[in-house]
């Protein structure tokens, strides 16, 4: 079991000055556009990430008390739901996840 520990993870919105992939559905999230801040170590591993304001809903939709587990960057866009769960076998962080 990894341990998750919120440092600053409320759902903050914050508008985007780079452009970041979501960490739920991994679509680009461009700048300018709304995002949630989520600061939290998890299995002692800093993590710094934007989510889509409809995917950190999705989120917390997917295990409301915050102890989850998901696969990041394979989550259905504002859907609390894996693409597997769909039917469709979807890959949209291939590029950036071979170096
Ligand atoms: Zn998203």
């Amino acid at each position: 079991m990894f341990d998750y520990e919120p440092i600053d993870d409320n759902g903050r919105i914050v508008t985007l000055r780079k452009f970041k992939f979501c960490e739920w559905c991994g679509v680009v999230i461009k700048i300018g556009e709304k995002a949630v801040r989520r600061v939290y170590c998890y299995d002692e591993c800093f993590n710094d990430t934007r989510q889509h304001p409809e995917c950190f809903e999705a989120m917390k939709e997917y295990g409301a008390d915050y102890d989850y587990d998901f696969e990041p960057m394979k989550m259905v866009r504002g859907k609390p739901l894996h693409h597997s769960d769909e039917g469709e076998n979807y890959e949209p962080c291939r590029i950036i996840s071979q170096p």
